[in-house]
C-alpha cells in the first residue's frame, strides 16, 4: 500500500514575523498583517532578490515577500490589500524572466509560489524498506530515515526515527506532511499541521499513546542513482613489546571508500541482520540504551563513558549522531535536551547481556549524578515519576492530550505511562 506519490503544499511554514526592523510596510499594514494572525511564511528581510528579473534594467524593492502554499494564503494577501488604505499592491512572481520589472511591486507584496513537494503515502504498518524501494523508482526517497529499514512506518513515527541525516533534515516525525490516524476513540481523523494540528503533533513521538497510525503521508527529496559510502574502519591494536614494561594500545583510523547504489547505502545494516540471524545473536535479549546528551555536557560524557566505561571497547557498533533541535518541532510529543545541539549515544554492546544492563545503569547513574540533562530515546521506564521528569515541562501537555484522544487508555500499554480505565 505504498505507492500514491504525489506533491503537497510545504511542511512547515514558518509563522508569521511581526514588524521586522528592516519592514518598509506601514505601520497600519503591519499590525494589520499581524492581527490576521496567520500562519504564513512571509519575509520581510533579503526583499531586495525579489527586485530582480531577466532584464536587469528595473530594481523595484518590494516590502515582503510571501512564500504562498496555498490559494488561502493568498485569499489573506489579497484581502488585506483589498481593504488596506494604504495602496498596497501585489504581484505574483513566477521564474522571473521579465524584462521591465513586471513581476515587480515597489513598496508592495513579492508573492512566490512555493516549489510543490513530492511526498509518498504509505500505510501505518509498511516497512521504510518497501516505502524507499518504491520512492527510488521515481529517483527520490524519504529524507530522513533511520539506520536499519525493516521497521515500520507507524512504529518509527510513534517515536522519532534517528540517523545520519536528521541532523539536517530533523528525525522521520519532522517530515511527515499528513496522518490519518484512528484515535482511541475509534475516530478516523486525517490531521496535519493545518488541520487538527494538535492531534498530529500528538502522534508524533508519541509512543502510541493518542492514535494508530494507518497511513502517512512523507516528504521524499530527489537522490543519486549512486553515493561515495565511506567506511571508516577503527583497529584498535593492543601491541606486547618484548624489552616494554608494559603494553601499549593504539587506535589506528582507515576509511575505505566505496561506490554503492543508494539503496545499498540506505540498506546498510541489513547484511548485518543476516550475520546476526545466522549466528544466533539477532535473538538474544537487547537491552539497549538510547540517550540524548546536550552538547554543553558531551565531553564529561566523554570522558567518563567512552574514555574510562568504555576504554576496554564494546564489542559491536557504538552510534553516536549529532542533531539540532530547530529541526524539531516542540509541538511534538517527542523530547529533547533543551540545548540547540544534542548528540544521540547508543552503546549497543559489552561482552554479556548482564554487563551491558550493568554498563547502561552505570551510565544512567552517572548522568544522573552529574545533574545531566539528558533524555532517553525509546524510553523505558517503570515508573510514573520516572515518566514525569523525563516530560518534565512537556508532562502536562502530555497528559492533558491523553483524554482527549484516549480518554480509557486502550492504546500502548506496555510503555506504562498510562492505565486502563472503565
Ligand atoms: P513496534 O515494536 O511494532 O512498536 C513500537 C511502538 O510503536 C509501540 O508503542 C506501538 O504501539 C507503536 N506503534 C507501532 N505501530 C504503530 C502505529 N501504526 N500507530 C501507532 N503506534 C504504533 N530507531 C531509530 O530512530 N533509528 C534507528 O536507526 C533505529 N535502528 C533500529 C535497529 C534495530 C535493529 C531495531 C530493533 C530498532 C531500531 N530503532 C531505530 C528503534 C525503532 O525505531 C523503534 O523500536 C520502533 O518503534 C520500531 O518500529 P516497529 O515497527 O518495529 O514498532
Amino acid at each position: 500500500t505504498v505507492g500514491l506519490l504525489g506533491y503537497a503544499s510545504p511542511h512547515s511554514a514558518p509563522t508569521a514575523e511581526t514588524c521586522h526592523p528592516s519592514c518598509s510596510l506601514s505601520k497600519e499594514n503591519c499590525r494589520e498583517l499581524a492581527a490576521l494572525n496567520l500562519n504564513l511564511n512571509i519575509s520581510f528581510s533579503n526583499t531586495a532578490k525579489a527586485s530582480q528579473d531577466f532584464g536587469h534594467m528595473y530594481h523595484d524593492r518590494p516590502s515582503a515577500i510571501l512564500y504562498a502554499s496555498s490559494a488561502q494564503d493568498i485569499v489573506a494577501i489579497v484581502k488585506l490589500a483589498y481593504f488596506s488604505p494604504n495602496n498596497l499592491t501585489i504581484v505574483l512572481k513566477g521564474a522571473g524572466h521579465s524584462i521591465y520589472g513586471q513581476a515587480q511591486a515597489l513598496h508592495g507584496i513579492v508573492i512566490k509560489m512555493s516549489t510543490v513537494v513530492p511526498f509518498v503515502e504509505a500505510s501505518g504498518g509498511e516497512l521504510w524498506i518497501d516505502v524507499v524501494k518504491e520512492a527510488l523508482k521515481k529517483g527520490m526517497a524519504p529524507r530522513s530515515l533511520t539506520d536499519y529499514l525493516y521497521l515500520s512506518v507507524g512504529g518509527t513515527l510513534s517515536n522519532a526515527g534517528v540517523s545520519g541525516q536528521a541532523f539536517r533534515y530533523g528525525p522521520q516525525i519532522s517530515n511527515v506532511l499528513e496522518l490519518e490516524v484512528v484515535t482511541g476513540k475509534g475516530e478516523i481523523v486525517i490531521c496535519s499541521e493545518h488541520q487538527h494540528a494538535d492531534l498530529f503533533y500528538s502522534v508524533l513521538g508519541g509512543l502510541g499513546q493518542f492514535a494508530i497510525i494507518t497511513k502517512a503521508k512523507i516528504r521524499l527529496h530527489h537522490v543519486p542513482p549512486k553515493v561515495v559510502q565511506s567506511l571508516s574502519l577503527s583497529l584498535s591494536l593492543s601491541l606486547s613489546l618484548s624489552l616494554s614494561l608494559s603494553r601499549i594500545s593504539y587506535l589506528i583510523l582507515s576509511y575505505i571508500i566505496i561506490d554503492a547504489s543508494y539503496l545499498g547505502f540506505l540498506d546498510r545494516v541489513h547484511d548485518k541482520e543476516r550475520d546476526l540471524r545466522k549466528s544466533g545473536l539477532w535473538y538474544t535479549p537487547h537491552p539497549w540504551l538510547n540517550l540524548f546528551i546536550p552538547r554543553s555536557r558531551i565531553i564529561e560524557f566523554d570522558a567518563w563513558v567512552f574514555k574510562q566505561k568504555l576504554s576496554g571497547g564494546i564489542n559491536g557498533p557504538m552510534l553516536v549522531y549529532f542533531l539540532n533541535r530547530n529541526k524539531w518541532d516542540s509541538q511534538m510529543s517527542e523530547v529533547t535536551p533543551s540545548e540547540d545541539i544534542f548528540y544521540a549515544v547508543s552503546p549497543r554492546s559489552a561482552p554479556t547481556i548482564g554487563m551491558l544492563m550493568d554498563q547502561n545503569s552505570k551510565i544512567l547513574y552517572f548522568c544522573r549524578t552529574k545533574s545531566i540533562e539528558y533524555k532517553q530515546y525509546l524510553p523505558q521506564y517503570v515508573n510514573q515519576d520516572e515518566w514525569k521528569t523525563h516530560f518534565d515541562h512537556l508532562c502536562p501537555r502530555f497528559r492533558e492530550r491523553k483524554p482527549r484522544y484516549d480518554p480509557k487508555a486502550i492504546l500502548s500499554p506496555a510503555q506504562r505511562i498510562f492505565w486502563r480505565s472503565k
